[in-house]
């Protein structure tokens, strides 16, 4: 019987991060593990409310109440197996999912801070590897049946891993150097450490997943090959096309680069670095791009633009601006626009907003100034309002308001516009919608029959948590379209949304 009185002796409370200091001298995680005493008191302020909306927040359906009791009364390998009934890959949200549960979470109705939903989940997650690692799972007799699954991000290695379990043969094809999607050269290794993908590859691998690595689908080998090979093919190829801003004066210029650019360049270079090999950061041509000694504008509010702060300083930028079309969001919900248990507007700052740099708020970018030589030497800003109109953004800028900041790099951190256009999707007949997203029947099959989508190719750039959960899925169709024996869980529809306001 969980504690109903927990949250009153208690008060939410995180681990303390690495100092700032220190860990902007290295790639390594920022948060240290929060230790069995202070983890074991936060899920004690989970009181098992009647109706979780926990559940209803986290879109894998992760069953809250019941491992923050098993963590509460320190029974630690149920808590391992309960979470891992419902999500393949805790290690990953656990330690970078935004946590739509703790907006959902009963305890912030009474204006009490969430249970710390995120952490509970990393501290179990972490506690499997201590508790004699990942064990791959005994896989059942072959079916016989074949799947390939293009992409190796964490919404096909979730397929890939239900489907392999269920006793298909699995093949994931990647066309990086190294797997993990986004996980592996678009996150720093400060938010997550690239050991906790290589663990989970080895358990995918010894429960039967086969992978090839160098492999553009498409390009590389044909996709009429590949459905000859297979009896279904999931394509998991993510949502990388950057979202651009060819029309601002300057865009041209050196220096001025799309964020991924760079974050997968400084990601090679710490993977390089673990394996003992020194490399430097090149754009694909060879130029050399680094933020050292740089005056940094980094354009874009989210994750990636967050991403490239903590990158930056870690490089030993000389100064960094991160500037935002929108005004800054206030610090607590506001329950008239965004009412529990909905997902809140409120200002988000990641940890690396502690380690510098300036935020500026509902500004935008009038042009990238040119230093003569035709490399960038500045961004000339201006303050604007932002407002919808019949669904659509009008920004306006104030008259004299405009001003320059210094910039030697600019890095455009203002979304993704979908997935790319690729020979991949002509050759299966596969297209686009208007959202550069790639749309699924209630089975998860495209218009190419026995050629499923998950993950962020089918629902616009998003998170892991709903990659998994979708990958997940999309393994449950193909499992009933391969007339497996039984059903796998599904925790999610294609046209599942987030908890709304209606
Ligand atoms: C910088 C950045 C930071 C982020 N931080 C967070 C965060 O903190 N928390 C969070 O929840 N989410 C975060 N996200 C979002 C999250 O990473 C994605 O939602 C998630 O990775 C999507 O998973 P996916 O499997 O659908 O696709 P991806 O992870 O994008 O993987 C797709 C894979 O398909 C491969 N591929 C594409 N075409 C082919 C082909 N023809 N042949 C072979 N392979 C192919 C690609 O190389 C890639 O490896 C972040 C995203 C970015 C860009
Ligand atoms: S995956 Fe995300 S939403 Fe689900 S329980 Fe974990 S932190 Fe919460």
């Amino acid at each position: 019987m969980p504690d109903p009185n927990g949250f009153l002796r208690y008060d939410r409370r995180l681990p303390a991060r690495r100092p700032v200091p220190v860990r902007i001298m290295d790639w390594r995680e920022v948060y240290p593990p929060a230790g069995e005493e202070l983890i074991r008191e936060q899920a004690t302020r989970c009181m098992d409310c009647g109706i979780p909306f926990c559940h209803d927040g986290c879109p894998l359906g992760n069953r809250i109440p019941d491992w923050n009791d098993l963590v509460r009364t320190g029974g630690w390998d149920a808590a391992v197996e309960s979470l891992h009934a419902t999500n393949n890959f805790p290690e990953f949200t656990g330690r970078l999912c935004p946590a739509p549960c703790e907006a959902a979470c009963v305890l912030g109705l009474g204006g009490q801070q969430p249970v710390t939903i995120k952490q509970v989940e990393v501290e179990i997650a972490d506690a499997a590897v201590a508790r004699g690692g990942l064990r791959p799972q005994p896989v059942p007799a072959p079916t016989g049946k074949s799947v390939a699954v293009v992409g190796s991000g964490p919404a096909g290695l979730a397929a890939a891993q239900q489907l392999a379990r269920a006793g298909h043969a699995v093949t994931v094809y990647e066309r990086d150097d190294a797997l993990g999607g986004l996980l592996r050269y678009g996150i720093p290794d400060f938010k997550l450490e690239k050991r906790h993908i290589d663990r989970r590859l080895a358990q995918l691998a010894a429960e039967g997943v086969r992978f090839r690595t160098g492999v553009d689908v498409g390009v590389d080998v044909t996709a009429v090959h590949l459905r000859a090979e297979h009896d279904a093919v999931l394509l998991a190829c993510g949502a990388l096309q950057g979202r651009d801003t060819p029309e601002t004066p300057g865009r041209a210029l050196r220096g001025v680069h799309q964020a991924m650019t760079h974050l997968v360049a400084a990601n090679r270079v710490v993977a390089a670095a673990g394996e003992g090999r020194p490399a430097l950061a090149t754009l694909p041509d060879g130029t050399p791009i680094d933020a050292a000694g740089k005056h940094v504008v980094i354009i874009g509010g989210g994750d990636t633009a967050a991403d490239c702060l903590g990158v930056a300083h870690r490089q030993g930028a000389a100064g960094v601006h991160q500037l935002d079309l929108y005004p800054e969001p206030p610090a607590d919900r506001d329950a008239a626009r965004d009412p529990w248990p909905t997902w809140p507007w409120v200002l988000r700052s990641y940890p690396a907003h502690e380690e510098g740099g300036a935020r500026v708020f509902a500004v935008a970018v009038q042009e990238f100034v040119d230093d003569g030589t035709g490399q960038v030497r500045a961004v000339r800003i201006a303050e604007v309002t932002v407002e919808k109109v019949d669904g659509r953004r009008i920004v306006t800028a104030l008259p004299g308001s405009e001003r320059e900041i210094p910039a030697d790099l600019v890095l455009l951190a203002i979304g993704f516009e979908g997935t790319e256009e690729q020979p991949l999707l002509s050759q299966l007949g596969v297209t686009r919608n208007g959202r550069g997203a790639v749309d699924a029947r209630p089975d998860w099959q495209t218009d190419a029959d026995g050629v499923f989508v998950a993950g962020d190719m089918h629902r616009g750039a998003s998170l892991i948590v709903w990659a998994i959960a979708e990958g997940r899925a999309a393994a449950a169709a193909i499992h009933a379209y391969l007339g497996g024996a039984g059903t796998l869980p599904a925790p999610v529809d294609p046209a599942r949304q987030p908890l709304a306001a209606r």
